[in-house]
């Protein structure tokens, strides 16, 4: 069932309840009002009744010192013909009970008589056929006489008008309940507004939509929902696009792979084939031979570079405090022994937070990078100094530069700006891939800084440990 409905047929219980029971309890208020002055004019009427006889019987002749049975009804005939007009009825009895006068069609029972006692006034409402009576008892001395006067006062109107009334509040509670319904409709339609703006907005985003936002159309609580669902459905998106775009680098990277494994392997099938198909002159047998090896060498120069990017890529870091002098003592011992090298190294002392091996790897590979770029004797220089944030190196070739718009590509696997060059250099496009993963581990990354034909400078930052 919708919510929107359970909050009409609540609302709609609720108001029936609360208007039948007010609608009851009003009309039964007026009712009971109405009897109770009805009641008061009955005991009033029977006073005077009372008074009518009791001053009847004083004109009685003095011979009677008792009133007799007989005076008692000729009395009570001519009070009632005197009252005739009003409808109203009555009967006397004597002391015991007994009737010894009673109107036409005075219906009630002694049962009101017997709870009477001398003295007393008492009343009750009875039925009689289709007609309702305020019935008194009240008490007359006359003559050495206590006689009972019981009257009957036709309320009729007053029970019609509780059946009146009870139909007038049945029709407008009806009334009531059915524009109640309509309008309860409408507002429990607005309020669910923002839920059904969230359902439309959680359907879209089930079916891939992941950009789709609810919209807000209210203030409230639920305002504040759909505020919080948008947030949470922005950083839902974030995650899809950043998976979307991992699952498209992995796939890059397995496409990349496949061709740079397919290039040497194409060449070493095809110089084995050659080499056993047929019968080549030494010279050429040792030419074939000699590109397998070289493709050979290659392929396991890029498979020992892949097998390092995949374990440092699963690799968690353990950083220590090592000083910089480790990292550029090491470089120069190095490459000490490459005379050809024009390598530059100067540093300013300081300590930084790295894993020692991981760090030494960037280095070696940066400054590889630059030899390659580099004529043979070309200026390399490796630097070290403090900056804002930490300590930054450095690694500054003269060489080939590289051209803007590749400078951000060179940083993903497999990518090569000259392709033959690269290869004939045993490259693969590894390099800087794996240094932008060893960085990651330690929350920095690559700065290219390089123009084609000016050299290019690869710098990174440490964390800086101070002494
Ligand atoms: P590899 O050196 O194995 O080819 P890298 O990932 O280290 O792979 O480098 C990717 C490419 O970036 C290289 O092929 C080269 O074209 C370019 N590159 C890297 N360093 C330099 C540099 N210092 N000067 C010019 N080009 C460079």
């Amino acid at each position: 069932m919708k919510f929107s409905f359970k909050l009409l047929l609540c609302t709609f219980f609720v108001l029936a309840a609360a208007m039948g029971f007010s609608g009851y309890y009003f009309v039964n208020y007026v009712f009971q009002t109405s009897l109770e002055r009805e009641a008061g004019q009955a005991l009033d009427e029977s006073s005077i009744l009372g008074f009518a006889f009791e001053t009847a019987a004083l004109s009685v002749p003095a011979k009677y010192n008792v009133l007799q049975d007989q005076t008692v009804e000729q009395i009570a005939t001519q009070l009632e013909a005197g009252n005739r007009s009003s409808g109203r009825l009555l009967r006397l009895s004597d002391e015991e009970g007994r009737t010894l006068y009673a109107s036409e069609g005075f219906a009630p029972d002694g049962s009101l008589l017997s709870q009477t006692g001398e003295g007393m006034r008492a009343w009750q409402a009875v039925q009689a056929g289709e007609k309702y009576y305020i019935h008194t008892v009240g008490t007359i001395s006359a003559l050495n006489r206590a006689l009972y006067l019981e009257t009957l006062r036709d309320v009729s109107e007053v029970f019609s008008e509780r059946q009146l009334g009870f139909r007038v509040y049945r029709r407008v509670t009806v009334l009531v309940l059915a524009a109640g319904a309509g309008i309860m409709l409408l507002i429990s339609s607005w309020l669910t507004k923002p839920i059904r703006q969230l359902t439309r907005a959680t359907k879209r985003m089930a079916a891939g939509e992941y950009g789709y936002r609810a919209k807000k159309v209210s203030e409230d609580e639920l305002g504040q929902l759909t505020v919080d669902f948008n947030r949470m459905a922005g950083s839902l998106e974030e995650k899809v696009e950043e998976l979307e775009a991992q699952i498209q680098d992995r796939e890059d990277f397995v496409a990349a792979f496949a061709h740079e494994l397919k290039t040497p392997l194409t060449s070493i099938i095809g110089y084995a084939d050659l080499l056993r198909s047929r019968q080549l002159e030494e010279e050429k047998q040792i030419l074939s031979a000699n590109y397998i090896y070289t493709e050979g060498k290659r392929l396991e120069a890029m498979s020992l570079r892949l097998l390092e990017l995949i374990v440092t890529r699963r690799h968690e870091a353990e950083l220590t405090e090592v000083p910089v002098e480790a990292f550029f003592s090491w470089l120069q011992e190095m490459f000490a022994t490459r005379e050809k090298m024009g390598l530059d190294v100067s540093w300013e002392a300081g300590r930084v937070k790295a894993e020692n091996g991981l760090i030494k790897t960037v280095l070696l590979n940066l400054v590889d990078n630059a030899c390659k770029a580099s004529e043979p004797g070309g200026r390399i220089e490796v630097t070290g100094q403090r900056c804002e944030g930490g300590y930054r190196f450095c690694v500054k070739d003269y060489g080939v530069g590289i051209p803007r718009e590749e400078q951000k590509k060179i940083l993903g696997a497999f990518y090569m700006v000259d392709k033959s060059r690269a290869r004939s250099k045993n490259g693969a496009g590894l390099g800087l891939a794996l240094c932008e993963e060893i960085l990651r581990l330690h929350q920095s990354r690559l700065e290219i800084e390089s123009a084609p034909g000016a050299g290019s400078s690869f710098s990174f930052v440490l964390q800086e440990v101070s002494e």
